[in-house]
This record gives C-alpha cells, structure tokens and sequence, in this order.
C-alpha cells in the first residue's frame, strides 16, 4: 500500500469516470466524512485510512467492479479531505458538463418545478424563510414559522442539490460554483408560482458545514402587500398614541430596536402611515423590504467599503426633507450623519440592533458616538424596542402552573389542527417606548444606565418584561417563549413558589 499525505504527492490526478458514481455511493452510505475512496484513472484506487480499517470488503469489491473499465493495480491511502475534495471535484465538472450540454434538462426543470413547490408549500403556511442542511445522503428541509424552526421532512441530498443548483442558476451564471459545496454564494431569485402567491423573491445563501453545505432561502413577499396599521400589528392603544406623538415631532433621533426577524421595518413602515400627507417623508433603504407609495424610498446600496446611507443622507437633506429615514444604523458614518441631521432641524428615524430600548443607547457609544453628543437634549426623540412573541394556540394549549389568578399556559407539545400541530400560531408583537426628557440626557451623560433603569421602574415605566408578562398572563404566550425572547423576564415576577418553579423547569 503506498501512502499519500498530500495532494501534489499524487501528480496527474485524474478520476476514472465510469468509477465516478460507485465511489459517491459508497461515501455517502456511511453518512461518514472519514469514509471516502476514489478510483483514478491510471489504476490507483486512493481510499482514506478510516475506510481501509472498516470497509476493506466494500472497498474490494469496487476494485472489482472496476476491472473491465478501470483496473485497479494499486491500493493508496490518503487524508480523507483530501479525497472528498478530489471526489466532490469530480463530480461537479462531471454536473456542469452535463448541463452545459443539455443532457440533465429534464431534471434541471424537475428541479425548478420543486424548488416551485417547496416554496408554495412554505408560504401556505406562512414561513419566512426555507432551510436545507445537507446530512449525510439526506438533505434536512425545516421552515421557519412564527419565528420558530420547524422540520418538514428530508430529501435526498443529491437531488436537494439540483434544487438548489436551479435555484441559483436562475439567475446568476455561475453553475460550477454552485456544484462547489466548499464555496460561499448567494443570490436573488424571482421565482413565479401559481395563485394566489405570483411572484415571490428569494434570497438564496449557500455556506459550506461540515457535512457539506446548507442553503438558507430567505422569502420575501412580493413588495405590494399594504402596509398594516399599528394597531393590526397588535400594538395596544397607549403605545399607538406614543408612536403617533413621536411621528409628528418636528426634530430628533427616533430609533427602533430589536433582533432581525422581530418587525422592525414592518413597525417603521406602519409608522409612516401616522405622518399626516403634508410631511415628506425620505426613506433611505438596502433593501427595499415594504414598498410604501406614500412616501419617498431610495435604494442605496450600502457596503463595508463605501457608506452610501451617510453619503445619501446629506444629499436629501438638500431635497426638503421634513422626516429621513435610514433603513439601518451599524456604524459610525451613518449614526454620526443622522445624529447632524437630527440636531439640524430634522425627525430622523432608524432602526438599531439593541437589546432593548435602554440598550440603544450603549450600543451607540459602541459604534463610536460619544456620551457628551447622545446627551444632547431634543437629539433623542423616542428609543423603541419590540419582540415578536409565538402566540399559544387557544385550542390545544395545556395549564403550565396555576396562580393566585388564574393560570399560566404552555404550548401543546403535539399540537392540533388549528396549529399546524406546533402547539403556537402567529406571533404577538410587545414593545417598550421610551421618550428621553432632561433627565434621561443626565443619566445618559453619566451613562448610569442602573440609576437610569431604576427611575424608570419608579415611574411605572412599562418594559417589555411587563408586557410580556401581561401576555403571559392572558394565557397569549407561554412563559418559556417569553423568558427565551424578552430580556430581563423573570419567572419570579409571578410570585410563584420555589416547589413551583421546580415543576416548571422539569416540564420543559
Ligand atoms: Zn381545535
Ligand atoms: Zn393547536
């Protein structure tokens, strides 16, 4: 046996096509990246230490499988990745050949027509975005609903692959990248599906993993859909008021915190519907999320290397503006314009990733803004932060603990047929507001964030703690959704007993 530790070690490498499919058979059945064999053209049958220790026989016998097309006079033994690497090479020129000349047209249309009925079945239950994780010969297909990832059952790996070949080939050009399981690439798709979904835009992000590579398909409706009212996303009356009270300020910073997926833009965009028409709104976007024809939305594409938001920023300050709003704030450029442009006679609204309202703003001083620039007074005209909550399905919901009263609920682990068996169904939105006075700008200068919090405890201020458990209590959401999403949730803010809490903990 001759030992290649590397790959210039094995000179001309060329794989024996007609031995090509045996050798992607025998890797994926272990569902082992260490088991791996190819056989090369010049004799050589190249198999990795791990599969000459456990597979002899199979290895065997695709040495004689091989003998009329491709004897194998030599045995060798490599690094697994190194001939995973050889193998998977080969089978992507192999794929791309045969597109190019047509010979899979059939199953590239097959692919499409499933890539069509993956994505119709997503929508029609409302996911947002579709998961494929490549696993051993399967390929694990899970939606994301309500914010929660729900498995839906696996394919096989290599056709998922020519699923998402088409899905990327659609429009980008580059197909033997998309064979290349080790390569990064995304891409924007337009896919057209049948009624009632119509056009539908996709982004497509593939990364390599461990075992193989995983696609995340973000699904982004087509761009008519009206914008809700605030009160349709589920905002209550008191804060409808507040937010409406902000958007007819005439000067300050207006920020919108919250993880990605929580409704940020979604709350902007129902924002805008509360300036009055006098107002001219400039929105400045990457990308476009919500079309919204009452207002003015620009495309800025924004990078690392050019900040198109801060450049763009200054320029329709010149157009009369009375409200600039930046899609998002992530650096020192922009959050330093928009901050002129608050302090210049504009309401300026944006959105920030920040654990809560409070959170925005240290997380600016992280960007770079100094305490003595945020304490400014009439800079800071609102700080917001949201949640999506899973809203517990009312049918099939189970007690979790009773209290003094009333009752704390759960989700139904089996589910029922109003939920789609997930135990939850749609998402309910909670919020904080905060409108900074004199005294905020003092703690801020200070950055006293516990004294901060503390007046604002005092007050009665209402956090998103408090409304999530208010939620908690109408039975809406459980109380393990709410410890998982709302920061600072405490069990113990229900005064239930330590024997209690036990319980609960045993039955998660
Ligand atoms: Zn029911
Ligand atoms: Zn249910």
């Amino acid at each position: 046996m001759e030992i290649i530790n590397e790959r210039q070690d094995l000179g001309y490498v060329h794989v024996a096509q007609q031995m090509l499919e045996p050798c992607l058979v025998f890797f994926q059945q272990w569902n082992n990246p260490e088991v791996v064999a190819v056989v090369l053209e010049d004799g050589r049958l190249l198999a990795s230490p791990g599969a000459w220790r456990k597979h002899f026989v199979e290895l065997q016998q695709i040495a004689f499988a091989a003998r009329n097309v491709c004897p194998v006079k030599l045995f060798c033994e490599g690094p697994a990745a190194m001939i995973r690497e050889i193998l998977t090479d080969a089978d992507g020129q192999r794929r791309a050949l045969e597109i190019q000349s047509g010979v899979t047209q059939y199953g590239e249309n097959l692919a499409k027509q499933t890539l069509s009925d993956i994505v119709s079945e997503a929508l029609a239950v409302d996911a947002t975005d579709i998961h494929l994780r490549m696993c051993g010969q399967d390929a694990r297909i899970s939606f994301r609903i309500d914010g929660l990832l729900c498995w839906q059952g696996n394919r096989s790996r290599i056709f998922v692959t020519e699923v998402v070949a088409a899905a990327l080939n659609t429009q980008s050009d580059d197909c033997s990248d998309v064979f290349d399981e080790r390569k990064i690439s995304s891409a924007s798709i337009t896919l057209t599906l049948p009624e009632p979904y119509g056009e539908v835009r996709i982004r497509a992000q593939k990364s390599p993993c461990r075992d193989g590579f995983t696609v995340t398909l973000r699904l982004q409706k087509s761009a008519q859909l009206e914008v809700p009212a605030l009160a349709a996303l589920g905002f209550g009356n008191e804060t409808v008021k507040q937010l409406q009270m902000l958007m007819q300020q005439s000067i300050g910073l207006i920020l919108i915190s919250g993880p990605t997926g929580h409704g940020k833009t979604t709350t902007l965009a129902a924002m805008n519907r509360l300036v009055p028409a006098t107002r001219k709104v400039i929105s400045l976007e990457d990308p476009i999320e919500i079309v919204q024809p009452a207002i003015e939305q620009k495309f800025v594409p924004n990078t690392a290397e050019h900040n198109a938001f801060s450049e763009m920023l200054k320029v329709v300050l010149r157009e009369d503006p009375d409200l600039v709003e930046v899609s998002e704030i992530r650096d020192l450029e922009t959050a330093t314009s928009a901050v002129s442009a608050a302090l210049t006679g504009h309401l300026v609204a944006s959105t920030i990733h920040a654990n809560d309202a409070m959170g925005i703003i240290p997380r600016l001083l992280d960007i770079g803004l100094t305490a003595v620039q945020l304490s400014q007074p009439d800079l800071l005209a609102g700080l917001i932060a949201q949640r999506l909550l899973p809203r517990l399905c009312q049918h099939c919901r189970e007690i979790d603990m009773r209290l003094d009263d009333g009752a704390v609920w759960r989700r139904n682990s089996n589910g029922c047929e109003h939920c789609l068996h997930r135990g939850v169904s749609g998402r309910v939105v909670i919020s904080e507001v905060l409108i900074p006075g004199n005294e905020a700008c003092r703690f801020i200068r200070d950055q006293d964030f516990h004294g901060w919090r503390e007046h604002l405890r005092e007050r009665g201020w209402r956090s998103l703690a408090s409304e999530a458990e208010s939620l908690v209590r109408q039975g809406l959401v459980s109380l393990q959704d709410a410890c998982e999403v709302v920061p600072n949730m405490r069990i113990q803010a229900f005064g239930v007993s330590a024997i209690k809490e036990e319980n609960y903990a045993d039955s998660i």
